[in-house]
């Protein structure tokens, strides 16, 4: 950056300067961070300013966003992992998960939240979009105290949330919710909302917003649906919902509508922007360019996604047709390294093809695009101010140790493939969220 862009007067409440940072398209040295008393970034570039935080040996990028993610599954991380009938499947592993849903109670709720949310803070994960469905203290309350245990883990960790609060009325296309799925229910949308309005109301305004969700075809009808997302952007708050993981989900979706969800969803909305379908494994490719030209987004979620044995979806498509509306998230947390997610966002692909680069911008960078997906994108996804380094957006930040042995041999111009190819969470030293610092590893911080 040869000019300093600001969007403010006001002195700064500090000034930022690392040896690196990344400015949208590459690292820059010289690059200062004015950052404001309300924890937002006021201010990019050579400022000439007296700088507080010098941080040299560390390059400074956009903290990571979590687009997709349910904490709580963190619990199931090692479990499921062995097969003495055979092969098991996402229906195998959701039976375990089902279990673990009528086993939480709240303290033990609250503490694994906690938990999750400081391990993705320690993986550079400054914002997390938690899609929450696990509501209500017993099957028979229907009282979504668990809703704010979501906000105050999160306010404990100082991470940022979009608590993506799910709307989740059938336990299958037509099906009552039974046993200890009836935690997960709403009764229609009008007391959705009226759960919203009371969330809106406990929100710690700097960090922590709403987002709307149908959790799925399975949970939700069309109509119920169309109801949801008409509010949804009338409160202009982003929709999001599960779609096309699995293939006998949309096999009981055209048995009980005639059409497959991605159709279904098409029919019952009147646009698609502010959506975004988590996965998309299945869909077809004239539904998913329908879907893309009325404006949805994509969330994939490749470790959670190989982890199940789910499929992969046809990225190149979704890439080709909508640059930049294609999103990140570690969703059951079996592993939480948004950098992995990255990798293995492209290298699925790279099996799938017997090709490299299948993702790449046209400059040709493959990294480009993956930390894009995993910052501004998801930012936008998750419709917060968040994933860039820029004037007027949240200062989350992610610190980046250049000693880490496993960065050997970087230099300005290799440092992102490096990164996003060959590192996870030891090269994580620090992150930031609305001004508000934590170290994660080397200390002498500043
Ligand atoms: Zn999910």
């Amino acid at each position: 950056l040869s000019n300093a862009s600001s969007s403010a007067s006001a002195a700064p409440a500090e000034v930022v300067e690392a040896e690196l940072t990344w400015t949208g398209e590459r690292f820059e040295r010289g690059v200062q961070i004015a950052i404001d008393d309300d924890g937002r970034i006021s201010a990019v570039g050579e400022l000439g300013l007296p700088a507080g935080r010098r941080l040299p040996g560390r390059a400074l990028l956009p903290g990571l966003v979590n687009a997709h993610s349910h904490a709580f599954q963190r619990a199931m991380r090692g479990r499921g992992e062995t097969f003495p009938e055979g092969s098991g499947c996402f229906w195998s592993w959701r039976e375990g998960m089902v279990e673990l849903v009528g086993r939480l109670d709240p303290a033990h709720f609250h503490d694994l939240y906690a938990a999750a949310f400081r391990e993705m803070r320690a993986a550079g994960i400054t914002t997390v979009g938690e899609f929450h469905y696990l509501h209500h203290t017993t099957p028979e309350a229907e009282d979504f105290a668990l809703d704010e245990h979501v906000l105050a883990a999160a306010e404990e960790v100082g991470i940022r949330l979009v608590l993506l609060e799910a709307y989740y009325a059938s336990g299958g296309i037509g099906q009552p919710l039974t046993g200890p799925l009836r935690r997960l229910r709403g009764a229609d949308p009008a007391s959705y909302w009226r759960q919203m309005d009371r969330l809106a109301r406990q929100l710690a305004s700097r960090r922590q917003s709403l987002g709307a969700v149908a959790h799925s075809i399975r949970a939700a009808t069309p109509g119920e649906m169309a109801e949801l997302y008409g509010e949804a952007r009338r409160r202009g708050l982003v929709f999001h919902l599960h779609l096309e993981e699995q293939q006998r989900e949309i096999d009981d979706t055209v048995a009980a509508y005639g059409q497959r969800p991605m159709a279904l969803l098409l029919e019952a909305l009147p646009s698609c922007e502010g959506v975004t379908a988590v996965h998309c494994t299945h869909t077809a490719p004239a539904e998913m360019a329908r879907y893309l030209d009325a404006g949805g987004r994509v969330c994939i979620c490749p470790l959670t996604e190989g982890n199940l044995g789910d499929g992969i979806a046809d990225l190149p498509a979704i890439h080709r047709a909508a640059r930049g509306r294609l999103s990140l998230g570690t969703d059951s947390n079996a592993r939480i390294s948004m950098l992995e997610e990255m990798r293995w966002l492209e290298y699925v692909q790279r099996l799938e093809r017997r090709q490299r680069g299948v993702l790449h911008d046209a400059g040709g960078s493959g990294a480009r695009p993956l930390l894009r997906a995993a910052t501004e994108d998801g930012a936008t996804t998750l419709g917060v101010a968040a994933g860039r380094i820029a004037a007027g957006c949240w200062a989350d930040l992610l610190v980046v140790d250049l000693a880490a042995t496993t960065l050997a041999g970087w230099d300005d111009d290799n440092l992102l493939p490096a990164l996003v190819f060959g590192t996870a969470e030891e090269v994580v030293a620090a992150t930031c969220v609305a001004g508000a610092w934590q170290e994660h590893r080397s200390p002498g911080l500043g």
